[in-house]
């Protein structure tokens, strides 16, 4: 086109007004106070929000401003219009699901992170944060006793990924790329296999993925993956022309935390090529801790790993750290050279480009905030958080061992308790009636505004998760959650 569009206008544009440096600082300084405010009341706030569907929507405009807002308008509505709708997930209070902490620190670099405004798409594209984040992972291995291997100055590396979903789909690329060089099969013939425990995110993937087939290995009476069900199940899919290419085994499984016996699930991948990942996404942080690292036996084995500091480690989400044993393994599924990303460092092979170790090609600087909170509590304070966890929820278990209405339902090696109310005797009657003593407990809990933990099911029946891992959480609360409970149970 070489004439001008007459309707567009062309030297009367200008720049919008931004806040003036002052400004922002002195907002800035109201945010971090308000920020600090939030932090210091939360304990008097109710943990779980209460708003009906759509009440949050209804305090809002049907349009968005055309005119500028003063900024004070927006961080009054943060009271006004957000807080009432916050379910608050750093509240000591806190045992549901697992606990996605923060801690000031990493709220500190996640706000520098986003001044700075980088996209890491290429090593040159902001050289720091691809170098601190290999660096800080590098830390990690060392830190939670991964292999040596896995360092990026070793055949291996780390990357950060949003979430460990994210992990656990990169890993299943790779695992359909591997196989299908060796089989020259489609990923529709694939088979990926992983416990019935397993999170739902690995079934997940291997949809997204394409794989054809994916099946749940049922588990043993501790709920971890019976490696001789999986055996049996992949020479069933060999002998039907299938190409099982995948396994995903769990240390910590979302239900319970169980853990399955990964160095006997190796033997099985090793032995029909099966690319192995492991989900640590909870209990990987209590690797930190030597007593704890049994349960990772058999590591060295495997193909990839995937742990979320943004769990339980004070990094704020997002945070997920994926490890593999060959780092070409990841390149090789997901490099893709398009000319406007070529440069000379590049090509030399002389950096590490993570855009080829995700599925996204842009990236933010999450390594930043673990690397501040590394630094900020060291590993000796992360160590003292784990072991008061678990030390609290073993505490707890042996209240509710103690106890004859209640029972344990699953091992507890981490700081998770699964328990349930103990049935009266072995009848359908019984269970069902166990099974509604449960849920009023969990609602009991729930209700009170000062503890919030989650009601799920195991074989059918009722229990109750207890996940003892908010930074905040102490004594104090888990006394608080123990006179609920007996309470509210009969
Ligand atoms: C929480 C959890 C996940 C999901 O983590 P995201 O980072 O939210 O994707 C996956 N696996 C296990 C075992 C988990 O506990």
């Amino acid at each position: 086109m070489d004439e001008p569009d007459p309707d567009m206008p062309l030297a009367s544009t200008s720049p919008p007004s931004h806040m003036t440096p002052d400004e922002f600082r002195q907002h800035g300084r109201a945010v971090i106070d308000w920020i600090a405010d939030y932090w210091e009341r939360i304990e008097s706030l109710p943990v779980a929000s209460t708003v009906q569907p759509g009440d949050i929507r209804a305090m809002l405009p049907d349009a968005a401003p055309d005119e500028p807002e003063p900024f004070e308008h927006l961080l009054a509505d943060l009271d006004r219009v957000v807080l009432p709708g916050v379910t608050h997930w750093q509240h000591p209070g806190w045992f549901a699901y697992f606990p996605a902490n923060n801690s000031p620190p990493s709220v500190l670099a996640d706000t520098v992170s986003a001044g700075l405004g980088l996209i890491g798409l290429l090593w040159s594209a902001s050289p720091a944060l691809t170098e601190i984040e290999s660096h800080v992972l590098d830390w990690l291995v060392d830190l939670t006793g991964l292999p040596e291997g896995w360092k990026t100055t070793a055949a291996g590396g780390g990357v950060l990924q949003g979430s460990a979903s994210d992990a656990t789909h990169v890993a299943l690329v790779a695992a359909r790329h591997r196989a299908a060089e060796r089989s020259g099969q489609p990923a529709t013939q694939m088979v990926a296999y992983t416990s019935a425990q397993a999170h739902s995110s690995v079934e997940k993937s291997a949809n997204v993925a394409g794989f054809g087939h994916v099946r749940l290995i049922e588990v043993d009476e501790h709920q971890a993956m019976r490696p001789h069900a999986l055996a049996v199940s992949v020479g069933a899919d060999l002998a039907a022309g299938l190409v099982p290419a995948f396994v995903g085994s769990t240390v910590g499984t979302t239900g319970t935390t169980a853990v399955d016996p990964v160095r006997a699930i190796a033997d099985v991948a090793i032995g029909h090529s099966l690319w192995h990942h492991v989900d640590a996404a909870y209990a990987g942080t209590a690797m930190i801790c030597p007593e704890f690292r049994h349960h990772n036996d058999g590591m060295e084995l495997v193909d990839s790993y995937v742990f979320n500091p943004h769990k339980w480690m004070m990094v704020n989400f997002d945070c997920s750290a994926l490890y593999v044993s060959d780092k070409a393994a990841l390149t090789d599924a997901l490099s893709i050279d398009p000319p406007y990303l070529r440069n000379t460092q590049s090509d030399a092979g002389n950096v590490i480009d993570y855009r080829n170790w995700q599925v996204p090609l842009g990236r933010r600087f999450r390594a930043l905030k673990l690397w501040w909170v590394l630094r900020s509590y060291g590993a000796s304070g992360i160590r003292q958080m784990v072991r008061h966890h678990v030390a609290m929820a073993q505490e707890f278990a042996q209240r509710l061992s103690t106890d004859d209405r209640f029972e344990i339902v699953a091992p507890h090696p981490f700081s998770l308790v699964c328990f349930r109310c103990r049935a009266a005797d072995g009848s359908d009657a019984a269970a069902e009636a166990a099974d509604r003593a449960t849920d009023a407990v969990a609602a009991a809990v729930n209700d009170s505004g000062v503890a919030y933990l989650t009601p799920s099911k195991l074989d059918g029946r009722s229990i109750i998760r207890v996940a003892v891992g908010q930074s905040r959480t102490d004594r104090a609360q888990m006394d608080m959650l123990w006179k609920l409970i007996s309470e509210a149970a009969v």
